[in-house]
Formats: structure tokens, sequence, C-alpha cells
């Protein structure tokens, strides 16, 4: 494979271009590292197989070019994080729209597959739990910038929809609940890494509002080889595929895992959404997928427990030099 992944140097794409690297393959990582680091490439930057570019996928042009080197892309880029879409939206919109549509067209013009990195937010409010890829969106006001993510990653997904169906580009959406592990930071809102750098720094974990929220939290390592089976799979094209874990926990009990396992004093500290995100934040009660078409399609099945994921961002932060602050 000669795969482009852009965002290769943020906490998904670079663990992705290792993968990949280890598995024969060339990689060429775009990446303008608005939220990304050369740090996550660290492991690799001496590959000969691997070519970093620095520059964005707002760039029309230069994903053009790119694109004409490949056969496969992987398109990761895109802001993210809850603080990231509260205090830059209109540039997250453009981001999450606009580079999409330059991958998309780049991707057809020279016949390239693609997967299209989507996200769990699609569902919004939707509590169902096993939430289903045809099951409906709940979102609030798009006048809120809580749901312009959402927003953004929907236009995305019909987009990709319509080049296959009207223009027959292999192209496969990957839906992913929140994803976590070792390089990803906490500098945008990401709860994992928040809580385990302030236990480490002996401050009070946040807990943003009753804590009862549920997520399901799904090893990175577990992620990225099923993001290339997917790609892999021309029954997966045109259609969206969920990716993550089912493992079910509220964040007042993460909070006290990560207590547990660092064997912090650190206690919580309860706050509302205003204080800790902003005003006009609505938060998601439970966010819980159904991965049973991932598993027909390519037999995914993540392996990595809550606990394996805490301790090996534990072990990560606990590095000197890592243990930052979280804001
Ligand atoms: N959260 C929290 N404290 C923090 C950061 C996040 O309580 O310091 C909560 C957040 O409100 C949400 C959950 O943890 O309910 C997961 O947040 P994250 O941003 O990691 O992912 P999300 O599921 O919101 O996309």
């Amino acid at each position: 494979m000669k795969a482009l992944i852009t965002g290769g140097a943020g906490f998904i794409g670079s663990h992705l271009a290792e993968y990949l690297l280890a598995g024969g393959h060339d990689v060429i990582a775009l990446d303008n590292l608005a939220t990304g680091s050369l740090d996550n490439l660290s492991a690799v930057s001496d590959h000969p197989r691997l070519r970093y570019i620095s520059g964005s996928v707002l760039d029309e042009d230069l994903v053009d070019t790119l694109a004409s080197q490949v056969d496969t892309i992987f398109h990761l880029a895109a802001a993210v994080g809850s603080f990231v879409i509260r205090d830059r939206t209109l540039a997250s919109l453009r981001t999450n729209i606009h580079g999409t549509e330059h991958v998309l067209a780049a991707a057809h013009r020279h016949q390239v597959r693609v997967l299209i990195a989507s996200s769990s937010e699609i569902y919004g409010k939707n509590t169902k739990i096993g939430l289903r890829e045809d099951d409906d969106r709940v979102i609030g006001s798009p006048l809120l910038h809580r749901w312009s993510y959402s927003e953004a990653k929907a236009v995305d997904e019909s987009l990709t929809r319509a080049y296959v169906t009207e223009l027959d580009l292999r192209a496969v959406i990957v839906r992913l609940f929140n994803t976590v592990g070792p390089r990803q930071s906490g500098r945008y809102g990401m709860v994992i890494p928040r809580f385990v750098t302030q236990a480490l720094a002996g401050e009070p974990l946040t807990v943003f509002g009753t804590g009862e929220q549920v997520r399901c939290f799904c090893h990175v390592l577990d992620v990225v080889p099923a993001l290339v089976a997917l790609v892999e799979h021309p029954e997966a094209y045109g259609t969206a595929v969920n990716v993550g874990s089912s493992e079910q926990v509220s964040i007042r009990e993460l909070a006290d895992r990560v207590l547990a396992l660092t064997g912090s004093a650190s206690g919580i500290v309860q706050m509302s959404y205003e204080e800790g995100i902003g005003p006009g934040y609505e938060d998601l009660q439970r966010r819980v997928p159904d991965c049973s078409r991932a598993h027909e399609l390519i037999g995914f099945r993540p392996t990595r427990t809550l606990d394996d994921i805490l301790r090996s961002v534990i072990a990560e932060r606990s590095r000197p030099g890592l243990a930052t602050a979280v804001s």
C-alpha cells in the first residue's frame, strides 16, 4: 500500500503510520501540527518509507498532488476536541467540511480508495444502548458551537456517500467512538489524558456535570488495524461503520479508577459544564456503540480493557517530561 494519512502526526494518525510502516507499506503523513505534533512520529521519523509533509487539507493543490502519489488515503485530519470547537468554531467548520471535500475530490480524480474518519458525535443525544449505524441523529440547535462538529461530520458523510453512489469512488466512513491511548493530549478537552495528568500532578480531577454520563473507551491500538481492514473491504464502501468499545463506564467511576491506579490522593472536584467548558454546552448522557457491523465485515473485537488503557496512559504520562499541564 502507498498510503496518505491526513493528520498523520496526530494521535490516531501517528499510531496508524507506525502500524502501516511495520506492515511494509509506504506512508505520506500530512499534518499542519494544529493539534498534532512531530513528537508523535519520533519513533519512525527516520524511517525510509515515511515522508512527512507539513501542510493543510485546506490546501487543495497540495492534497491533489499527494493523492496522485498514493493508492489509499486515510483522512483523519480534523479540528477535534470540545475546547477547539468552542474556541475556533469557524475555522473548525472550514477544516472539517472543506478539508474533506478536497480529499474526496482528489481521491476521485486519481481513482484512489479512501477512508473518511467520522465520529460517534453523529448520533448526538441519542442515548440508545448499542447505537447502530442506521439509528437517528438527535441533535441540538446548529447555532450552538456544541453541535457544529457533529454537523460538519454529517456533511462529510453525505458528501462521501454521494461520491460513492454517483461517481463510484471507493470510500468507507468510519464512525469512531471515544478512542484513547498514549499520545492523546489533554489540552483540547479529552477526559482520560486530563484525568491522568491531573492525578499525577496532584491536582483534583475535574468531573464535569453529575459524572453519571457514560462513555466507552477504545484503545487506539485496537482501532488502527480496523481502519486498515475496512479501507481494504469493498463491501464497506459507501457505508458508515461504527468502531469502538462497548465497555461502559461513568465519568465519575473513571475518575475513581484513575485515582486508584495512580495511587493519587488528588481527589475529585465536580463542576458544572458552564465552569468546565463554558456557556451553551450540552453533554451526551450516554454513548454506547453496537459494533456488530464491524465484527461481521472484518471480525472487529477490541482486546484491551479500560484498565489496560488507563495503565498504558499512566505509564506514558509518568515518563519524565511528559506529565505536562492539561490546559
Ligand atoms: N469530562 C470531564 N472532565 C474533563 C473532561 C471531560 O468530566 O476534564 C467529561 C465530558 O464532559 C464528557 C466525558 O468526560 O462527558 C468525555 O469527554 P471527552 O471530551 O473525552 O469526549 P466526548 O465523549 O465528550 O466526545
